[in-house]
């Protein structure tokens, strides 16, 4: 395990001045973005202050140095997740990595008569691309039969159900529930069915050890500004017989041969044919700084913290009659319930005046509140720096911290 005193003095956010309603921040909203540690900001800086200059495009030496900057960047985060490097392909986030597959893979080789597998609880952007794609190639999409929890044989019902499923598309940790599917035993599931599947890793790469090539799954996408890194950077990890078969869905700079006044035109290989246009460079650099950051903690001491966090927090909530959770059960960092009586975003509004930051709502899963039976949860969701003491200042005002009118006539 590791202090996690020490860590948090490695984040400026946490150094105990930020305040929110004039309480010191408690930030619990982890599963929406992450806060930064300084190595992370320096990489980013770095790149402005020191690094300025486009990649792939100079003769010169700072060209060169950024082109050597963006390979040790893919590089690490091939080795954080285990891919291959050239499996690694830069976009600007998780929806963008999952847009790709969607136009890069689904719309190439799906059709009428073939279908996708989703389920309810997916984010908006696992969710809408396959329903556009859906409509442009008349292809049909399915829905595991879940209660919010995937399991193996849940999905395994679907594909035999619908043996025209080509690819299964879903969260390897939910966002709204939290709840981990095993997805190495459903990959294998899926290619025993001829289906591919695309892992939506946003809510488990920086909670879990993720092994691309242990779990052999197809896809896996993530952001980096859920894992301690910058906003407007992330990735597609794809197996590269698998990027070599998909169309890039952006073209333009940076990712072709030659193209001539006949419209013919020539791509670079993968990944470099998915990477259009000057890439995010301070991102980038911003990214390896946090892979590099979680990996000197170690993903399995996250973890560990994150279920230690957990275990204290149900513990603290007890068996009260107020609360409604609908995850006591889950394996991680992210806890839903609603106070009863009162509306999600009163109270997130309430622990706002209190300093604590949390979300309500749908959390972008518009299909969830069907399984839920509520249009609207708060979510709390705990990270790497969070500690004991502010799970206490969290359940105290839960359970003890008044009502909406406090938030509006300060308490
Ligand atoms: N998928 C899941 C499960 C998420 O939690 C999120 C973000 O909340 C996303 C996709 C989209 O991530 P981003 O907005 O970073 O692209």
């Amino acid at each position: 395990m590791y202090d996690v005193y020490e860590i948090r003095k490695q984040f400026p956010m946490l150094d105990g001045n930020k305040k929110m309603q004039g309480k010191p921040l408690v930030f619990l909203d982890n599963a929406s973005t992450t806060l930064k540690p300084q190595c992370v900001i320096d990489a980013t800086n770095r790149y402005y202050a020191e690094m300025t200059a486009n990649s792939h495009r100079g003769d010169y030496d700072l060209c060169y140095f950024m082109d050597v900057e963006v390979a040790k960047a893919r590089e690490a985060i091939a080795k954080f997740v285990n891919s291959e490097v050239n499996e690694v392909v830069f976009t600007s986030g998780d929806t963008e990595a999952l847009n790709l597959v969607a136009y890069g893979y689904a719309l190439k080789y799906l059709k009428e008569g073939d279908g996708i597998l989703i389920s309810e609880a997916e984010h908006a952007s696992n969710s809408l691309p396959w329903f556009r794609i859906a409509e442009l190639t008349k292809c049909s999409i399915y829905f595991i039969n879940t209660d919010g929890r995937i399991t193996v044989g849940q999905v395994e019902k679907s594909l035999n159900k619908h043996p025209n499923i080509k690819l299964v598309s879903i969260a390897h940790v939910g966002n709204v529930l939290g709840y981990r599917v095993d997805v190495k035993a459903v990959a294998k599931l899926c290619h025993r069915h001829n289906a591919l599947i695309c892992i939506d890793g946003a809510q488990s790469v920086p909670h879990l050890k993720t092994d691309f090539k242990d779990l052999d799954i197809d896809f896996l996408t993530f952001s980096a500004h859920k894992m301690c890194g910058p906003t407007g950077i992330g990735a597609l990890v794809a197996k590269e017989k698998l990027l070599n078969d998909m169309d890039p869905f952006i073209t333009g700079g940076g990712m072709n041969v030659s193209f001539k006044n006949d419209g013919t035109y020539l791509l670079l290989e993968a990944p470099a044919k998915f990477e259009a246009g000057t890439l995010n460079l301070a991102g980038i650099m911003g990214f390896r700084a946090a892979v590099e950051f979680l990996s000197s903690i170690g993903m399995e001491n996250i973890e560990e913290h994150e279920k230690e966090l957990h275990a204290y927090l149900l513990d603290k909530m007890g068996n009260n009659e107020d609360v409604i959770i609908y995850n006591k059960d889950n394996d991680g960092s992210i806890l839903t319930f609603n106070k009863k009586g009162v509306f999600a975003q009163d109270e997130a509004t309430l622990l706002n005046s209190k300093g604590i930051a949390v979300r309500s709502g749908q959390h972008c899963a518009k299909m969830i509140d069907r399984l839920l039976g509520t249009p609207a949860t708060v979510r709390m969701s705990t990270y790497l720096y969070t500690t004991k003491e502010e799970i206490d200042v969290f359940v105290e005002n839960l359970l003890n911290g008044g009502d909406i009118l406090d938030a509006y006539f300060n308490d």
